[in-house]
Formats: structure tokens, sequence, C-alpha cells
């Protein structure tokens, strides 16, 4: 695993793409920084009556398109610049699908294992009452990320409304139904990844059905993915998450290897699977490698390693820039994050969207719906690729996406 610095990682792709656009270098640097950052210190009462102290961040990068949006992530090592790359990444995947949204990104430096479930509400509770000024329908609107799901939503609603005296569902995304979310939004992210995976097969002329797939993280992103794309007729032969990987060549069956990992906590010691390291996995002889779990999980040197002939990206910045020009230059194709896991946040925007209008969608709907966002995407970003000879897919989406970015703030100008 890279030490590389993800905001810098960032940087250095949107520069990557800038070079092919007829954009000036002084609007590309607005694209290159957060436009605010906020870094907080949250004093939380343990259950022991002490107080411990957190830090925190939130990053709103670019505001030209939409709200901000985006996920609040809990784990020890978040860092300012890694919660402003992720804001980066989000403005950049909301534009490349086409939602009306700027990207924002928050943290809290917290292994959420060490803490009761009475502490992390009010871990919670304390961070969006420090939000509360920042955020809002129509101006921020976090959503879940590594370490948080619809409970830590449901109490930053619930904090939010309970300070603002009204009800704002559409003020935070991936809440639990009954708290005003969506259908399909716990799916939503590991149904792009697969959706981008069939959609890339489909344009390097290969069949999915058959084919081998490892997939590095099973969290939520890739125990989805993994089910999703095994029922296209694809063979799961690998899968990881922080305790190690298992393979077995005759595939695995991710249902089956989710409910081991509810019982017992990890993927190891599933049935007869071969134990490997996550080294091993990312290295496998495969057809298609999906990476779902955190940055830099592929450096330069690892990528010469890489076996798999596609890549799909569910997790963000899993690729340093080193690894992207080495398999670029070994014609292994990557289907870059911002377009394959922006599923996430495009049901959130129809979660936002059937809050805005108190009317919910039917789970038919919402799958219907983000698949015609995600083949659009796919079939703007082929053409980029085509049309203005970029190295990679990963720089034909931000060819899009700075396009898209660069026309809304030339629209609104620059002020004061
Ligand atoms: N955390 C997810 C992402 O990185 C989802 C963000 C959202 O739904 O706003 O895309």
């Amino acid at each position: 695993m890279s030490e590389a610095n993800p905001f810098e990682s960032l940087q250095e792709q949107v520069d990557d793409a800038a070079a092919y656009l007829d954009v000036d270098e002084d609007v590309i640097g607005r694209l290159k920084h957060p436009e605010r950052v906020l870094e907080l210190t949250l004093s939380v009462e343990l259950d022991d009556g002490t107080l411990e102290q957190f830090r925190a961040f939130r990053s709103q990068f670019n505001g030209d398109r939409g709200p901000y949006k985006g996920g609040i992530r809990y784990h020890p090592n978040v860092t300012r610049d890694e919660v402003k790359a992720l804001s980066g990444w989000m403005a950049y995947k909301c534009a490349v699908v086409d939602i009306p949204y700027g990207g924002g990104k928050g943290g809290i430096v917290v292994d959420p294992r060490e803490y009761s479930t009475n502490e992390l509400e009010r871990l919670t509770r304390s961070y969006a009452t420090e939000l509360r000024p920042f955020v809002g329908p129509e101006r921020d609107i976090p959503a879940p990320d590594v370490n948080t799901g619809q409970r830590e939503m449901n109490w930053f609603k619930d904090t939010y409304e309970t300070l603002e005296r009204t009800t704002a569902p559409g003020v935070i995304t991936g809440k639990a139904k009954s708290s005003g979310g969506s259908a399909g939004r716990i799916e939503a992210t590991g149904r792009s990844v697969m959706l981008a995976a069939r959609e890339v097969f489909d344009y390097l002329g290969t069949d999915i059905e058959g084919a081998t797939v490892a997939v590095q993280g099973f969290g939520n992103a890739g125990s989805v993915a993994a089910t999703l794309i095994d029922d296209l007729g694809a063979s799961v032969v690998a899968v990881s998450d922080s305790s190690g990987a298992i393979y077995d060549p005759d595939g695995l069956d991710p249902r089956a290897v989710k409910s081991h990992k509810a019982e017992t906590g990890s993927v190891s010691d599933y049935g007869d699977a071969e134990a490997k390291t996550n080294e091993e996995l990312l290295t496998l002889d495969v057809d298609l490698l999906v990476p779902a779990a955190l940055e830099n999980a592929i450096d330069g040197d690892l990528a010469r390693d890489v076996r798999a002939d596609v890549i799909v990206e569910a997790a963000n910045g899993p690729l340093t820039p080193d690894a992207d020009d080495v398999l670029t230059e070994r014609d292994v194709h990557v289907v870059p994050d911002i377009l394959a896991n922006a599923g996430g946040v495009t049901v959130s925007y129809f979660e936002w969207v059937q809050n805005r209008q108190r009317f919910p969608w039917t789970e038919a709907r919402v799958n219907d719906e983000l698949e015609s966002v995600i083949t659009s995407a796919f079939d703007e970003l082929v053409d980029a690729f085509e049309s203005h000879d970029v190295p990679n897919l990963r720089t034909a989406a931000y060819v899009v996406a700075i396009r898209r970015i660069v026309e809304s703030y030339r629209e609104g100008g620059n002020w004061p």
C-alpha cells in the first residue's frame, strides 16, 4: 500500500485532463482546491463521564453546479488532505454523471469499533450541531461513507431538524426508509460498479459471463458489487477484507460469504476457500479486479504485477497516479471511481428529489433511473476517450467533468 497523498493525486488527475482542454490555467486553479474546509474539535462525553476530543472535518470543494454533496467517513486514518481529496472526487463524480451537485466530504478521526452506540450517537450529534450552519438541503448534503450508514444519517437528520425546528429530510441522504430514505440506496454503489463492469466488458467486446473476478474489500460497496456481478454469470474467485483474502478457483458464493462475515465478523475461514493476502488477491490472474476498500491500494510497483485485464474502481482513489501510468502502458483498462461508484451519490440524489417532493419511488424505478444515468455517463466517457485522444478512461472522465463544471462557472461568472 502506498503513502501517496490523495489530495496531490487528485490535483495530478485534474492537471492530466486539463492538458486536453482549452481552459485557462487560472480557471483550472479554482478546480484544484476546496472552496472551504471546516476543521473541528468535538468534545464528547464518554459513558464513564469523562470527555474525549475528536478531530473532524468538512470540506466543501466546489459549488458551481449545486449544493455540496458527499459522505461522512469515520476512520482512525482520516486526515485533512484525505477529506479534501474525497470532496474533490465528489465534485468530479457528480459532474461525470451530470447530477446537479457540487462536491463535499466529511470525516471524523475515530475508530468506531472502540466506542459504544451511545458514544457514537453523541459524537454524531455533536458533529451535526457544529455543521448545522454550513449544511442544509440547498447548501451541503452529507451521506454515508466508510463506517457510517443509516443509523448515523438518522441521528444527523434528527439533530438538524430539532435545532432548526423544522422537518428537512433532504439535509442528508442514505437514511433509513422510515426516516425518508430511498429504496435501493444501500445497494446503489455496488449496483453502479456492476453496471460499469457490464458496460466496459461490452465495450471491449468480451463476455462478462464466465469472467473471473477478484474483489478487494467486502464492505457495502464490495459485497453488493460481488453479488450483482456474480448474478451476471461471472465467477467471483476471490474476496477480501481487513482480515485477509479468500480464494476458490471454482468460484465463491458472494451471498454465502456475506452471511459468513455477518456471523463471524470476517470473510476468513469461509468453507474450503484458500487463504491469501490482500496483495496476492490484487495480483491474481483474473479478468476483472474490483478494488473496493480504501485509497492507494495499488501503487506503481504493485501495478506492474497486476494480472487483471480490467479494473473497475468501487473505492474512491484506490489507484495512485503512478499505478495509472503503469496500467495505461500495460493496456489494462480502468473504469475510474468517479464513474464506477457514482451509483451511491446518484441514488442519494434520487432520495433528495423524493424528499423534496415527499413522494417515494419504488425500488424498480430507482434501479431503472440509476441504470440509465450510469449507462449514459459511460457512453459519454467512451465518446470523450475516443474523440480527445486521451490516454485512458480516467482522463476521459475528468475531461467530461471539468467541461461541465467550467461551463456552469462561466455562466455564473466570478464574483466578487
Ligand atoms: N460516500 C459515497 C461516495 O463516495 C456517497 C456520497 C453521497 O451519496 O453523497 O460517493
